[in-house]
């Protein structure tokens, strides 16, 4: 009896158990983040990395703060001041997140998994090979240096992409001043080697011009007099102007302080060899090649897309292009679970016209086959979250309303009566999607796209599955609680130009050149730094190379 009682009293107590016991907290998502680059650090900043189980893999454990590599190469700011410990960043943060120093080999979207190698050599079992799958993934891998096939570049230039890059650029500048004292040298051959070319006129190239034409006159003319006036510096530029994404009065500016400076400018060239002691240019407009004697080359004429993003795209059928497609909320649209940012990828603006007949069913509330002013009005707040070529359009155009687009120039009195078919509906749209704008490869895009996608990764549980949708406007769904596509907002941008002088494109069509721009340059830049402890690094390097000027040992 009391081992029968005893049995029940077990069971029943086990069963209470089982009743009282919570449910089991449902197995939180797997998020795989790819990289740590600006706009992989902005997404896990952003993040909160209690809704999820969150994983990081990057070859490199630290964030570059790449606008100051460019002053890296020339001992103007030291390495360390411009990298911030990827480990640091999360434990200062509170975040719980995983962290692996590896390279991700492959993307599996099939699988949901990421094939990785250890960066930091294998383990005992000789295999430092690993696999994580995800239930979303966000690819932020970056760029890769694009040197369009061009042979010889690969062996014989440098490159300014990495903190490494930079180190080993200011350690070959200090290398050809040296190989170029010593005696018995002539002439001819100090002239090369003292020949600094940097092929590519963007902000990258042109930033390190101006670095190494400072570091020339500034610091190394006083401890090489001897061969200052075999130096020089020539950027090669295949388009007719250096700074083109630049507002052309920045370019004007630009151009002309380089030629007060003496750094030549070969313009309408395009580089088609390098061998290791000359480069073989050919001019655009006569096909005349000539070959430029040089003593270290820097090539920054391009970004291009990484082996692994290559093979990623040929899987999921994006085999043509140059950078991973994803849709206005930044998600790879093949694949469910796979989002894309940064430099590796590209925003496809979806056209106006692809979608201009159910636009106007939607809108044409009364099925009249017409819409009135009203009826426009009513949807144009959706048109424009969807479709900002809309606006940008009309900006272009001058045009005050919706109804100048629609009929074009109609008098106020005409507009509230105004009535259009499907037909003339298109044809007033018909121009927009010319304004379609593709968002550059900056760390300013990078991280806006970081922190939109954490965003939305923080409110998903208050939305649909995923966090975009299509809005009302466009087809099914209940799109009120979805997310507003990723818009870029442009704040402007810097082209320091040496000699203590700037240019900076401000919002708002306003452009800034001379000494007053450098000093806001400096207060933008340290104001950008990631953590107090780089800010105070990288204004004390500053201030040190204005009382010291900078080191020239290696
Ligand atoms: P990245 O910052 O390049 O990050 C990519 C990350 O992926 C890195 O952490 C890398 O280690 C990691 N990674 C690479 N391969 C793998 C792999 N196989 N597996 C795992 N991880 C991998 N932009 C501006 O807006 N203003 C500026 O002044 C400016 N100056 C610049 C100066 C220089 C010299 C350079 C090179 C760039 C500059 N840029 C500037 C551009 C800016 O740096 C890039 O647009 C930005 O870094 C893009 O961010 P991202 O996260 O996409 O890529
Ligand atoms: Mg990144
Ligand atoms: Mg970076
Ligand atoms: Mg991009
Ligand atoms: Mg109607």
């Amino acid at each position: 009896l009391t081992a029968a009682s005893g049995g029940g009293i077990v069971a029943y107590a086990d069963s209470s158990r089982a009743e009282e016991a919570p449910e089991p907290p449902p197995r939180k998502k797997k998020v795989v983040v790819l990289g740590t680059g600006w706009a992989g650090t902005s997404f896990l900043k952003n993040l909160d990395s209690s809704r999820y189980e969150v994983k990081v893999i990057s070859p490199r454990n630290y964030f570059a703060f790449t606008p100051l590599l460019p002053s890296v190469t020339c001992g103007t700011v030291e390495a360390r001041s411009v990298v911030e410990p990827i480990r640091r960043m999360f434990e200062k943060k509170g975040k719980d997140v995983a962290y692996y120093e590896a390279e991700c080999l492959k993307i599996d979207p099939t699988k949901k998994a990421v094939h990785c190698r250890s960066a930091v050599g294998t383990n005992l079992d000789g295999n430092g090979d690993f696999m994580l799958d995800y239930d979303y993934l966000v690819v932020a891998l970056g760029a890769a240096v694009n040197t369009f096939n061009t042979p010889g570049v690969m062996e014989h230039c440098h490159f300014l992409k990495e903190v490494e890059d930079a180190q080993k650029i200011r350690k070959s500048v200090i290398d050809c001043f040296e190989r170029a004292s010593i005696p018995n040298i002539s002439e001819e051959e100090k002239r090369k080697i003292l020949h600094f070319v940097i092929i590519g006129g963007g902000p990258t190239g042109v930033e390190f011009a101006a670095e190494l034409h400072d570091f020339l006159v500034e610091d190394l003319v006083k401890l090489y007099p001897a061969i200052e006036q075999f130096v020089k510096i020539t950027i090669i530029q295949s388009g007719e102007h250096i700074l083109n994404t630049f507002d052309q009065r920045i370019a004007v500016f630009a151009e002309s302080k380089f030629q007060r400076d003496g750094i030549e400018l070969s313009t309408g060239f395009r580089v088609i060899k390098v061998s290791d002691d000359s480069i073989t240019v050919k001019c655009k407009s006569s096909g005349v090649e000539t070959l430029v004697p040089y003593g270290m080359a820097i090539w920054s004429a391009g970004i291009g897309t990484r082996p692994v993003i290559t093979d990623f795209m040929n899987q999921v059928g994006q085999g043509k292009r140059r950078a991973l497609a994803t849709n206005e909320w930044l998600r790879v649209p093949e694949c469910d679970s796979v989002y894309a940012i940064g430099d590796c990828s590209s925003i496809s603006q979806r056209k106006i016209m692809e979608d201009i007949s159910t636009i106007f069913k939607v809108a044409d509330k009364d099925n009249s086959g017409t819409l009135t002013l009203k009826e426009i009005n009513d949807v144009l707040e959706d048109i424009c979250i969807r479709y900002p070529q809309v606006e940008l359009y009309m900006k272009s155009m001058h045009m005050v309303d919706i109804a100048d687009l629609i009929k074009g120039g109609l008098g106020d009195s005409h507009k509230e009566s105004m009535v259009v078919n499907i037909e003339e509906f298109k044809k007033a749209m018909c121009h927009v999607d010319s304004q379609v704008k593709t968002v550059p490869a900056t760390a300013q895009v990078a991280a806006q796209q970081g922190y939109y996608l954490a965003d939305c990764f923080n409110k998903k549980d208050h939305c649909t599955e995923h966090p975009e949708g299509p809005l009302r406007l466009t087809g099914s769904g209940e799109g009120h609680h979805n997310f507003r596509p990723f818009r870029y907002k442009h704040l402007g941008q810097f082209a320091p130009l040496g000699g203590e002088q700037a240019a900076a494109e401000l919002p708002g069509d306003w452009v800034s050149m001379g000494h007053s721009t450098q000093w806001l340059w400096y207060s933008v830049y340290a104001s950008k730094q990631v953590s107090w402890r780089t800010r105070v690094l990288v204004v004390s390097d500053w201030t040190r190379r204005f009382i010291f000027g900078r080191d020239s040992s290696r």
